[in-house]
C-alpha cells in the first residue's frame, strides 16, 4: 500500500476514464482496508499495465464501481527471475510461506511433494491465487508471480536448468551446505536462481543425495538453528533479493 490509499488487484485492461465493476471478491478486500465513500482513491493494477489512479463511484445503495483516471507508475520488468519450491506443508502455514514469498519478490511458486511432506496435504490452487493477489496489494508489488502445478520433488531436480543456481537449504549440521549469505556473494551478477525449502519433517537422506549428484544446486545454511519452512523461506528468499535489489 502507498500511503493509506489501497491497491486493488483487478483483472481488468487499464485506460482513462474505463469504469470498473467490482467483484464481490474485490469488494469485499477494499471494504476490509477503507470505508467506501464517493471519490475516495483507490490504486488499481492488473499485472499487466502499471499502476492507476481511479476514485470510487457509488450509485444508489448498492451499486459501487471505480472511475479510472490516470496511470500513475509504468509496468515494471522483471529484475530479478527467483523461484522458489515451496514444500506443501500444512494450508495455514503455507498460505502464510506463500504470501511473505509474495511480498518480498518471488517471481514463481513451485508447489513440491517430498518423502516427509505433501501425502496428506493439497495445493489448493485458487485459494492461493487469493494469497497471492493479497500480498500483491499489501506490498504494493505490481508483477503477477507465476504459480505453477505441484511437481514431485524428483520433478523439480530433474527439471533444474544448471546454468542457474538452485539454493537448496539444509539445516544445519545436515549436508555441506555454507552459510547462504556467503554463498550469495559468488553470485552477485546473476539474476536467475531458485531456493528449494523443506517440509516439517526436512528432506529425506535419498533427496539430500539428490542434491548432492546434480550440477548447479548449492547447499546452504541459514544459521545454527532449525527454523520452520516457512521462516527458512523467508530469510533464504529475503537474503537473495535483498543482496540483488539492496532494499
Ligand atoms: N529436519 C528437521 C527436523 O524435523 O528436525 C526440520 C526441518 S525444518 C522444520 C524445515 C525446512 O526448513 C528444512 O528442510 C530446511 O529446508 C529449512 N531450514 C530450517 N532451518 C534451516 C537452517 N538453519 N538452515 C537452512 N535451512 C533450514
Amino acid at each position: 500500500m502507498t500511503g493509506h490509499i489501497p491497491h486493488l488487484y483487478v483483472e481488468d485492461i487499464l485506460h482513462s476514464g474505463s469504469a470498473l465493476e467490482l467483484t464481490q471478491d474485490s469488494l469485499h478486500r477494499l471494504r476490509s482496508v477503507m470505508r467506501l465513500r464517493e471519490g475516495s482513491e483507490v490504486r488499481v493494477f492488473n499485472g499487466r499495465q502499471g499502476l492507476w489512479r481511479s476514485y470510487v463511484k457509488l450509485e444508489g445503495r448498492h451499486h459501487v464501481y471505480l472511475g479510472v483516471d490516470c496511470a500513475l507508475k509504468e509496468q515494471p520488468h522483471v529484475m530479478n527471475d527467483l523461484t522458489l519450491y515451496v514444500p506443501l506443508i500444512k494450508p495455514q502455514r503455507l498460505g502464510n510461506l506463500v504470501r511473505q514469498a509474495v511480498e518480498l519478490g518471488v517471481n514463481r511458486l513451485v508447489p513440491f511433494r517430498s518423502a516427509y511432506g505433501g501425502g496428506s496435504y493439497t495445493w489448493n490452487g485458487s485459494r492461493m491465487e487469493g494469497v497471492v493477489v493479497g500480498a500483491l496489494e499489501q506490498s504494493g508489488r505490481l508483477l503477477l508471480p507465476e504459480v505453477c502445478k505441484p511437481l514431485s520433488f524428483e520433478d523439480v531436480l530433474r527439471g533444474h536448468d544448471s546454468r542457474y543456481p538452485l539454493f537448496a537449504c539444509l539445516e544445519h549440521g545436515v549436508g555441506e551446505g555454507r552459510m547462504m549469505w556467503k554463498v550469495l556473494g559468488d553470485f552477485l551478477q546473476g539474476r536467475k536462481a531458485s531456493i528449494i525449502v523443506g517440509p516439517e519433517g526436512g528432506f529425506s537422506a535419498e533427496e539430500h543425495e539428490w542434491f548432492q549428484e546434480r550440477e548447479g544446486i548449492h547447499p546452504v545454511s541459514l544459521g545454527r538453528y532449525i527454523l520452520r519452512s516457512e521462516t527458512a523461506s523467508s530469510l533464504a528468499v529475503g537474503m537473495w533479493i535483498s543482496s540483488r535489489e539492496g532494499f
